[in-house]
């Protein structure tokens, strides 16, 4: 589960931001992850109230979104979302232009795995 080694990065960043504000708790903390990180937010949260236990970020709320994947095409400029499909009941994106079917594109938005803001007092 790459999960847990990610979480516990989230959380080091937490705590050093709660660290150098004096926070005396972390009341909330909002997280963006792309979703071609594969990241499973219910597991994520689960183990961030695990492993906060003793800390200022112990009881915090974990408002955990999901970002949707945006490419830009390199050869007919098309720029946004990608296609889907499911195989053996797993939701697969396809990276490649939906417009031109070419494979050479950049990911622009779906791989974050980012702190955006927290809450403290
Ligand atoms: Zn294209």
């Amino acid at each position: 589960m790459h999960e847990i080694s990610i979480a516990g990065a989230i959380i080091d960043a937490v705590l050093e931001a709660a660290k150098k504000n004096n926070a005396r708790k972390v009341n909330e903390v909002l997280i963006e992850i792309g979703e071609l990180t594969a990241l499973n937010p219910d597991q994520l949260s689960f183990i961030f109230k695990t492993i906060t236990a003793g800390t200022v970020a112990e009881g915090a709320i974990y408002d955990i979104r999901l970002v949707r994947p945006v490419i830009s095409c390199r050869v007919c400029s098309y720029s946004g979302p990608i296609e889907f499909f499911e195989k053996l009941h797993f939701i697969l994106p396809v990276i490649k232009c939906p417009e031109c079917g070419g494979s050479e594109v950049d990911i622009v938005a779906g791989r974050e795995c980012c702190v955006k803001r927290i809450k403290i007092s």
